[in-house]
């Protein structure tokens, strides 16, 4: 045990739930070797704590990317205690590890070891204040939350708590494998120089969101989650020095932000800066900072359909309702020759204009029709856009180029939670 153990924070992360588990105490137990354990002779919970620090046991079986294309199941090695826990038929297996030690695999497994280490540290402080606020908050709600009317489906997604531990260890959280692999000397640098460290506003945590490139302008947490506003997640130009923003929550506003491309730290298509940020980063997708999709009203209309299940008929429009200060849209209407109806948040405009997700909800609608040789009317909508993600909080791009003109991360957390301290959670 590290001297200081008794001061830090011990996370509970789910590693997986299974009828029957195999795992092996490799080393630091006081009875190593390898034991199965099955649901049905388990009655109650099983601690089972290491008798030194260097501890490491393997669990076999563990399905990790669960519902991704890579999906597969593969036996892990982990540090610190396990617990078992019987859960109906099934047993779930869970790691207590200290919070330092889980952040230098997770940052190991999320970010490209070739980010500048200022950007490291940044996304360090972001996860260790996103962990912190995972301990104990543990509740059953699912956090998908729908306002429906008639006219009208508002709808957000936030990340559904876990009931029997904090984190899971997959995608769903943020992913974790241990020990299995050994830790990027980058990580475990950008983990340690930041030991501790934390956003705080009013004596809290910080919510610290981020996504990959805000288009110029952050966005506020309400236009994309529930409507509770964070004073340290606010709506500004991604620059400094700093320089207003105009009012882009208006048409007219939103159409000239967009079809420009105005001064910001993540108005970059540096290729290099970007291949060091982004994980499996496609080096022909560098638009993003400005983008637009064009699909014919036939094609919008059954990719709705698909994807929301309501069944426009015809669409005659779309007509953004109602946008926050980034100028993403968070209420769309959309006018069909059988239904009309608003669409929102953030996401799910994104989620049902898109096979896949459009980059952002921060676009302007273009319209237009044309006869076709065969005398029929065909309708046309191009979506022009800015920024890739949600805009709230830490604009990764705009971080990284921070980072290349000369910005520590300390500057980097001011810049975008702007109110927030950065302060020591623990010695
Ligand atoms: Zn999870
Ligand atoms: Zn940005």
């Amino acid at each position: 045990m590290t001297s200081n153990h008794n001061t830090r924070s011990r996370l509970a992360v789910g590693l997986m739930s299974a009828p029957e588990v195999d795992i092996n105490f490799i080393s630091g137990f006081e009875s190593n070797g390898p034991r199965h354990f099955e649901a049905g002779s388990l009655e109650s919970r099983l601690l089972i704590e290491p008798a030194s620090a260097d501890s490491v046991f393997e669990v076999g079986g563990i399905t990790i990317g669960v519902g991704f294309h890579w999906q597969q199941r593969q036996a892990q090695r982990f540090a610190g205690a396990v617990e078992l826990v019987p859960d109906g038929d099934n047993i779930v297996v869970i790691n207590h590890v200290d919070v330092e030690d889980y952040l230098c695999s997770v940052i190991s497994s999320e970010m490209n070891a070739n980010s500048p280490l200022e950007f490291l540290k940044a996304h360090a402080v972001i996860s260790r204040s996103w962990v912190l606020r995972q301990i104990g908050n543990r509740h059953t709600e699912i956090n998908d939350t729908a306002r429906c009317g008639a006219d009208e489906i508002i709808r957000w997604y936030d990340r559904e708590d876990h009931t029997l531990f904090d984190v899971c260890a997959d995608d769903h959280c943020q992913r974790y494998q241990g020990v299995t692999r050994v830790s990027t000397p980058a990580a475990v640098e950008a983990v340690k120089s930041t030991a501790g460290l934390v956003l705080t506003h009013g004596g809290e945590i910080c919510d610290a969101r981020f996504s990959k490139c805000c288009g110029g302008a952050t966005e506020i947490f309400p236009t994309c989650w529930d409507n509770e506003e964070h004073p340290y997640l606010k709506s500004f130009r991604d620059i400094l020095p700093p320089q207003p923003l105009p009012d882009l929550t208006t048409e007219k506003g939103a159409a000239k932000w967009i079809l420009s491309r105005p001064d910001a730290f993540c108005n970059t298509s540096d290729k290099t800066l970007l291949g060091n940020v982004l994980n499996n980063f496609d080096r022909t997708t560098t638009d993003f900072y400005r983008w637009e999709v064009t699909a014919t009203a036939d094609e919008f209309a059954a990719l709705i359909l698909e994807k929301s299940g309501l069944d426009f008929g015809e669409i005659v429009d779309m007509t953004p309702v109602e946008r926050g200060p980034s100028g993403r849209i968070c209420r769309l209407k959309i006018t069909g020759s059988r239904l009309t109806k608003t669409i929102g948040k953030e996401l799910e405009i994104r989620r049902i204009l898109s096979p896949s997700h459009l980059y952002s909800s921060a676009f302007i609608v273009e319209k237009s029709e044309k006869i076709a040789d065969n005398g029929k009317k065909i309708t046309t909508f191009t979506l022009r856009g800015a920024g890739w993600g949600h805009g709230v909080g830490l604009c990764q791009i705009g971080a990284a180029a921070m980072c290349d003109a000369g910005y520590g991360f300390r500057q980097i957390l001011e810049h975008y939670y702007p109110e927030a301290t950065i302060q020591k959670a623990y010695e």
